[in-house]
């Protein structure tokens, strides 16, 4: 037996099936590539949902990690440490948000944002005692929690998990007449992926990110964007929001705001909107920890520094202009942003799984998602070379397996 079923035997029998991940066993990474079990070596075209933005295991967030756990690892908000102040200062001054509140995972950060959306509309708006309504869209992820799932559109998310909390009102994504008309009173905010991620790489109309901002000002709601995974130079901006010039109330960040090296999510908001908490309110044990804010502390610094950012604005630009010159029989749309590509194929391409498996031969990890969506979204330290390379595969791929779903179908 190889050691690959070894392990994959050993993960299904005694891990809960939760995930169906493709049948390689990683054990090391380094930038762009990383290495399974085997000794085979592959280039990480999904970067953990964007969370390895800045690479894998990149050297000095390592050292920062090693560094601090030598140093001291956590001591509960009971008592305060010098990074975690340091950590406010930084993401204060790259967000340019007055207050952050930290905590370990995406779910959280967004579970805190609806916690500070529903206070601040009963202190601050005057909505009436547990009538506060927020709006979410259709195919959007922010994560599993049950309050979470009760809002997804997607019924594997929900079914089998209720009964859910109310007070989300679902609409569709990209339609900002929608939203208008939804408005009333009770609307705390609006809770938004400026491009969605897991939906499919999904982008919205030009402007309407612009136009839910103008809607939100007009009703006195809030504009909550989940940047989870758009965020830190995903798309090749900093934050999203800055291809459309707008400013929301609440941002969510999580991922690549710890570089893969550790769990760490905030909610950054300006004083009018955090200042709705008061000691007891909301908590993590772990959240703000030492090491999770000198791990965040040098995730952004290498983000800005090593110019991760434009790299991806430029190579993004590119890849867009490879992509739209692929073998089209089988792609019905391809969305890009930034280093971040979904290759959406028609039905009859049998699934974008296939794809995805035939990559992973050729040596590129991908993941496909929404079932026709091949995702494409490396670590931002990929070279114009490597990513090269990646696109010819991508090509070759997009040839060889789509020629066997034409004969089998
Ligand atoms: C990944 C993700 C989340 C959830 O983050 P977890 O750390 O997995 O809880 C929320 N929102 C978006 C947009 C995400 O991509």
């Amino acid at each position: 037996m190889t050691k690959t079923q070894e392990f994959v035997d050993l993960e299904d029998r005694l891990g809960a099936h939760n995930y169906a991940p493709l049948d390689i066993v990683l054990t090391r990474g380094e930038g762009a590539w990383v290495w399974d079990v085997e000794g085979r070596k592959f280039l990480d075209c999904l970067a953990s949902y964007s969370a390895v933005n800045q690479g894998h295991c990149h050297p000095k967030i390592v050292d920062t990690l090693v560094e601090q756990s030598r140093k001291l690892a956590l001591v509960s908000r009971a008592f305060r440490t010098d990074q975690l102040a340091l950590f406010y200062r930084d993401l204060t001054e790259l967000t340019g948000f007055e207050r952050v509140l930290p905590m370990n995972t995406g779910a959280e950060a967004v579970e805190t944002a609806i916690k500070a959306a529903r206070k601040w509309a009963y202190t601050v708006k005057g909505v009436p005692t547990d009538q506060a309504e927020i709006l979410v869209f259709d195919e959007n992820f922010h994560g599993r929690t049950t309050t979470i799932v009760g809002f997804s559109s997607e019924e594997q998310y929900r079914s089998g998990f209720g009964p859910f909390a109310p007070g989300f009102t679902l609409l569709p994504y990209g339609d900002a007449d929608a939203v208008a008309q939804a408005m009333n009173p009770n609307v705390a905010a609006i809770l938004i992926e400026p491009i969605q991620g897991e939906g499919g790489i999904i982008i919205p109309p030009a402007g309407y990110l612009a136009r839910l901002r103008e809607i939100t000002r007009e009703h006195n709601s809030l504009l909550v964007l989940d940047e989870i995974q758009s965020g830190l130079g995903r798309t090749g901006k900093m934050f999203a929001y800055e291809h459309e010039g707008i400013r929301p109330d609440m941002v969510i960040l999580g991922k690549a705001l710890s570089g893969g090296l550790y769990p760490v999510s905030a909610v950054v908001a300006d004083n009018e909107i955090m200042d709705v908490f008061s000691p007891g309110d909301h908590g993590s044990t772990y959240g703000g920890n030492p090491v999770a804010a000198a791990v965040a502390r040098t995730a952004l610094e290498v983000l800005v520094e090593e110019g991760m950012v434009e790299n991806s604005a430029k190579l993004g630009d590119h890849m867009a202009e490879r992509l739209a010159g692929m073998p089209a029989d089988f792609i019905k749309e391809i969305r890009v942003k930034g280093l971040w590509a979904g290759i959406e194929l028609h039905p009859e391409a049998g699934g974008a799984r296939r794809f995805c498996e035939a990559l992973a031969a050729e040596g590129i990890l991908c993941k496909e998602t929404h079932e026709h969506v091949i995702r494409i979204a490396p670590p931002l330290v990929i070279t114009r070379e490597e990513l090269d390379w990646a696109l010819d595969m991508v090509e070759k791929v997009l040839v060889g397996v789509g020629v066997e779903a034409a004969s089998a179908g």
